[in-house]
């Protein structure tokens, strides 16, 4: 049994989805479904889960609704109307929505309720178009799924009962859509994921029914080495593990929503990232182990953004307590971190500026000149993380130094090294407008020169 979730750009219009269609009546294994709000049609266009977003403020700033509201209405009758479905669901979605709008509910439940129409009616919508491609087709509510979730509205969590609840999904016959991107609390109410949290939905009930395989269907081809953005025409990846995709995508590949691998992961579930418009392509497996490493590095990617904080003081490594008590004064100020690269004198700790107001930054630069007495304190903003990943790193000689080469090739200087901590990835803490020429020499060093 397969579980396939479908993006926002593959249900964007009726031709999306009449592709989509295709794909789940080629495959008989491709039991449930998971789909996105419509998406981008085009690069300037608007994703119909924003449009929904800005209802919802207009209405909870009680502003003049009705244009936002004619918005989201007209996406979605070009739609049914080019798959010629039934006119009674646009009127049914419209009184649903002046229902959200008027019922007397928080406004955070109101906000994560408009907000998840744009899956339930891509839901109901597919559905529909499959029934009419003669598949015995459902659509199925995350309630009556059993994805429960924590009372954290636009971040909620999984519980773990969900999973005993999922699996009983097993037992129907019917090829099931399920909406992503939302789930309801123990007490019934709605709340939404992460934005582009449909991909967590999917891993979810991947997981859940111990699926042979979660495909997630995008618009790439595969995922590639580098940002073909910074780097034209890189490498695909064919195969890589859990982990190489968690460190890449947390320097900044977007193929996959990183919180979304945890469900597939922990349950050892292989995922397959495939193109809606290009489905025979081969695609990307992520898998927890590979048999042999064809390639040391498989990936490079970047993300800008950081800020570092350097603390140094003389025999630091003696001082018991040192590290804690610089960390617990970042969780006094609920200031996650990174990583935290130290030395035996010193310790700097990488936090993501979004974290890191100036006005945090104050407060936390006198609470460490005042509470830890260091010889040295640095902030570094503007820094910019590149990050080069694979399994077969550590048993590799001369990685380091080939990586080094490259970098003092385009002339960046390393402000930070990081590596050890863990086995697939090396980063370097580099100022933020060396990031694409600094991909770029490595792209070179490790792709193209091997
Ligand atoms: N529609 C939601 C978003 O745009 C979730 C998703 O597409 O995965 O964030």
């Amino acid at each position: 049994m397969k579980v396939t979730k479908f993006g926002g750009s593959s249900v964007a219009n009726a031709e999306q989805i009449r592709k989509v269609g295709s794909i789940i009546k080629d495959d008989p294994e491709r039991k449930i479904i998971v789909v996105s709000a419509p998406g981008k049609r085009d690069k300037d266009d608007v994703k119909v889960t924003d449009l929904l977003i800005q209802l919802a403020e207009s209405v909870l700033n009680k502003e003049d609704y009705t244009a936002n509201l004619q918005a989201v209405l007209i996406r979605f009758s070009e739609i049914t109307e080019e798959l010629e479905i039934s006119s009674s669901f646009l009127s049914d979605l419209e009184q649903t929505i002046q229902r959200i709008i008027t019922d007397d509910i928080s406004d955070r439940s109101k906000m994560d309720t408009l907000k998840s129409i744009g899956e339930d009616s891509s839901a109901k919508i597919i559905s529909m178009h499959l029934k009419k491609l003669g598949l015995d087709a459902t659509y199925l509510n995350p309630k009556d799924a059993g994805i429960i979730v924590s009372n954290e509205p636009g971040q909620a969590q999984i519980l773990d009962e969900s999973y005993s609840e999922l699996y009983k999904l097993r037992e129907k016959e019917d090829v099931m859509v399920i909406p992503g991107f939302f789930g309801y609390t123990k007490d019934g109410d709605l709340m939404t994921f992460p934005r582009g949290g449909s991909d967590i939905t999917g891993s979810i009930v991947a997981a859940g029914v111990k699926a042979d395989l979660y495909e997630n269907f995008t618009d790439v081809d595969s995922v590639y080495s580098v940002n073909p953005t910074i780097v034209k025409n890189p490498k695909e990846i064919t195969t890589l593990t859990y982990k190489e995709m968690r460190e890449l995508s947390y320097a900044g590949f977007s193929v996959f929503h990183d919180e979304a691998l945890i469900p597939a992961f922990q349950h050892q579930i292989p995922v397959s990232i495939k193109n809606t418009n290009n489905p025979y392509a081969p695609g990307t497996l992520i898998v927890a182990e590979k048999r042999h490493h064809e390639k040391c590095v498989i990936g490079i990617a970047g993300d800008t953004g950081f800020s570092s904080l350097f603390v140094s003081k003389y025999l630091m490594n003696r001082e018991i307590g040192f590290g804690r008590k610089l960390l617990q004064i970042l969780e006094d100020e609920s200031i996650s971190f990174e990583h935290a690269p130290s030395g035996i004198d010193d310790m700097s700790v990488i936090i993501r500026d979004f974290n890191f107001s100036y006005e945090k930054e104050k407060v936390v630069l006198k609470r460490v000149q005042e509470e830890l007495k260091p010889d040295n304190i640095k902030m570094h903003r503007n820094l910019a993380m590149v990050m080069i990943v694979g399994e077969g790193l550590m048993s590799t000689v001369g990685i380091a130094k080939k990586a080094a080469t490259a970098l003092t090739t385009a002339n960046v200087n390393i402000e930070m090294i990081n590596q050890g901590s863990s086995d697939v990835s090396m980063m370097f803490g580099i100022q933020s407008d060396d990031l694409e020429k600094a991909i770029q020499s490595l792209y070179e060093v490790f792709f193209n020169e091997e």
